[in-house]
């Protein structure tokens, strides 16, 4: 129980019952969960039979991390994980209940796109497709299926975007796949229509706990009290303050329904920050205080007044990334905080780290964008990858699914779908199928003829993979590939936008090469680096592609400086932070922009200004010692340069007009570490030389 306040003992002690702490940010309800982990096995409850949800990979990583700092190894059999992951377990194990393979696959945005573009007959652009997959996803967050959203659609846009909705699930459900709202709504209808499986789920957990709660969405909450059931051993912890996934379909109902369903509920304030000095937590207080309170709280700091919070204004978005740049140089020459990751500059909208990019790798400085896109989850990245996943294993019906629909041969979904579903007749991969004799009986010769072809081509592309060693064959094979294929027309063809496309092709080059640069035994596999290796045979490269994956987790704890969007920030924090682009327009967004999605949570525009007040308030209670707010005169949209307004969230912050200005005396500071780096690599050149 050490390091933790009477209010947190006591919600960790409440073991038998619902239990929901609601407190501002920073007050220790992570830590809450975390300790409540602990207390749970140390009172004889198996690891394996408690659930942790959280919001992220990321953060289920770092809970698992602080739950074997207390419990030790015993963690590991503790599920942490996020909801999603969670519908993935329950499908695993039990979606044969509602037709599913257990090795069912699991479609990305990018997928969805596609085959909406394709439920639509081909002649859709991306961002129409785009915008039903928007709708989709509100409707299947409401629980409604394409036959329901049908029935209510109020006008001809909802009625066609229902009617691409049918199509879609058909299409699904031939393919044996899923979305990612289909992995919280399938694992509900599951529990909701199997009176066995429910029961099996709630014997076997011994109590949920669910960090973020202000953000789950009604499906996730349907999905929770059938989890728990009548025992009601739930522990949700959140800040009705900090919800921010309103456009996604989070609710705020889910807090108050609580008491309702629980009358036994136990609820649970934490009223003292640890996380911020006075000053930044009097800013945050003074901006959230507009919005209507759904539970009134008080939070406190004793961490001493601290810093006062900077305003920091900017001629254009290039001043802008140069002054945080030389605000970071300069606390880290002069305070305590001398690891990059001990900084952050957070941002309402992922566009914006670009120009943030550039000057940080002007200044050597080492980051991180988090929440972008890594290299490897960008679409065209992955179409290679579902290629060589499909020359090493043939049964890998994703990958297979894939490949044949990118680029487009003539075959077509009906094709796939009789395929698909005399695959699962027989008990056969997609690729075994289509060698079958007796597959002419449900298809037709014309058709079966394209599946050979295709199917002879991945057989013929797997011998000659093996045949190839080293970096130049490498390079040549992949380079007739991908003219085989007619990549490179594919991509131009399926963007609407033509320097997208050459920037996709330029990485799917850089790929390539980094393909043949491994094959040459150039970059050694397990390390990454530029370790001199054996040659290697294409295939035996194409192979490791399951590795690549690791290449991302190794970057997680490097120490860098974080670059997020506010979005990604959540529940993290950092010792000094920036937030950057505090612009009307920016932080607030664009309020009156109504681009007319279809099925869109109806919120009013009050409604969006309270949520983005929510994410302001986010931000700022991110920082702990000092935080600036920055600003720019004139800002660039589109191709024009509008004149840039200070966001009203500035004024709310009501700062004391004496403190708010950047201190001179930092830029002189900045100025001087920069002196002083360079003179230190100048004598480490100059030594290097020597040497
Ligand atoms: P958020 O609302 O941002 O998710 P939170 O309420 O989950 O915040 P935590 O992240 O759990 O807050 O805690 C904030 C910081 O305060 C962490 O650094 C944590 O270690 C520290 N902390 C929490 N409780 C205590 C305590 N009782 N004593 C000392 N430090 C604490
Ligand atoms: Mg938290």
């Amino acid at each position: 129980m050490s390091g933790l306040n009477l209010a947190q003992q006591e919600a960790v002690n409440f073991l038998h019952g619902p239990c929901l702490v609601l407190a501002g940010a920073g007050s220790g309800k992570t830590r809450v969960i975390t300790h409540k982990i602990a207390r749970l096995i140390q009172t004889g409850v198996e690891p394996k039979r408690i659930l942790a949800i959280t919001f992220t990979n990321k953060a289920a990583a770092e809970m698992r991390e602080r739950a074997k700092g207390l419990i030790g190894r015993e963690a590991k059999d503790v599920v942490i994980c996020t909801f999603h992951a969670l519908g993935v377990r329950l499908l695993r194990q039990d979606g044969a209940a509602l037709g599913l393979k257990p090795q069912f696959s699991i479609m990305d945005t990018d997928d969805v796109t596609s085959i909406l573009k394709d439920a639509a007959g081909g002649t859709t652009d991306s961002a129409t497709a785009r915008q039903w997959q928007w709708a989709i996803s509100l409707w299947k967050n409401l629980g409604l299926n394409a036959a329901k959203a049908q029935a209510q659609a109020k006008d001809d846009n909802e009625r066609v975007t229902a009617r691409i909705m049918a199509r879609y699930e058909e299409r699904l459900a031939a393919f044996q796949s899923v979305d990612f709202d289909d992995l919280i709504g399938l694992p509900l209808k599951l529990l909701q229509d199997h009176a066995d499986v429910r029961e099996k789920w709630q014997r076997n957990l011994g109590h949920v706990l669910v960090d973020e709660y202000q953000d789950t969405n009604a499906t996730q909450y349907e999905l929770l009290k059938l989890l728990v059931g009548e025992r009601g051993r739930l522990t949700a912890v959140g800040d009705d303050d900090q919800s921010i996934y309103g456009w996604r379909g989070a609710t705020l109902d889910n807090l108050r329904r609580l008491p309702v369903d629980y009358p036994t509920l136990k609820v649970v304030k934490l009223e003292q920050n640890y996380r911020s000095t006075s000053g930044i937590l009097r800013a945050a207080n003074n901006v959230i205080q507009p919005n209507p309170k759904l539970f009134p709280k008080t939070l406190f700091s004793e961490l001493g007044e601290g810093e006062p919070v900077r305003v920091v204004d900017c001629d254009n978005e290039e001043h802008e990334a140069e002054r945080a740049v030389a605000r970071f140089v300069s606390i880290r020459a002069n305070g305590a905080h001398k690891d990059w990751k001990d900084f952050a500059i957070l941002y309402r909208a992922n566009h914006q780290a670009r120009i943030f990019e550039q000057s940080l790798r002007k200044a050597q400085i080492p980051y991180k964008v988090s929440g972008g896109q890594s290299f490897f989850d960008r679409a065209e990245i992955r179409d290679l990858c579902a290629w060589l996943r499909l020359w090493v294993n043939t049964d890998d019906d994703p990958a297979f699914l894939r490949s044949v629909t990118t680029p487009k041969r003539g075959i077509g979904h009906q094709t796939l779908a009789s395929l698909g579903s005399f695959a699962s007749k027989y008990k056969l991969s997609l690729f075994e199928a289509l060698f079958s004799s007796s597959l002419g009986s449900v298809l037709a010769a014309r058709a079966v003829g394209s599946l050979h072809e295709f199917g002879r081509y991945v057989n013929d592309l797997e011998y000659r993979a093996r045949q190839t060693v080293g970096a130049d064959d490498a390079r040549a094979f992949l380079t007739d590939w991908l003219k085989d294929i007619g990549y490179e027309q594919h991509l131009f063809d399926s963007e609407d936008n033509e320097r997208v496309a050459a920037a996709r092709w330029t990485n799917v080059l850089e790929f390539c090469d980094w393909m043949a640069k491994r094959c040459g035994g150039e970059i050694d596999d397990t390390a990454g680096a530029s370790v001199a290796s054996e040659r290697k045979n294409l295939l035996e490269v194409a192979q490791t592609i399951a590795l690549l994956s690791t290449i991302s987790e190794r970057e997680k704890d490097q120490n860098v400086l974080t670059l997020s969007t506010l979005h990604a920030s959540k529940g993290l924090e950092w010792p000094h932070v920036i937030l950057a682009g505090c612009n009307e327009g920016l932080l607030p967004f664009k309020l009156d922009d109504d681009d007319g999605r279809v099925g869109q949570a109806n919120e009013s525009i009050v409604q969006r200004l309270q949520e983005e007040r929510r994410l302001m308030y986010v931000g700022i209670t991110r920082a702990q010692r000092s935080l600036a707010v920055s600003w720019v005169k004139r800002r660039k949209k589109g191709r024009e340069i509008v004149l840039g307004v200070p966001s009203r969230f500035i004024a709310e912050m009501a700062l004391d007009q004496s403190t708010v200005k950047e201190d001179p005396r930092e830029k002189l500071r900045a100025l001087r570490a920069e002196f002083a780096r360079k003179a230190a690599d100048t004598a480490a050149a100059a030594a290097a030389r020597t040497d």
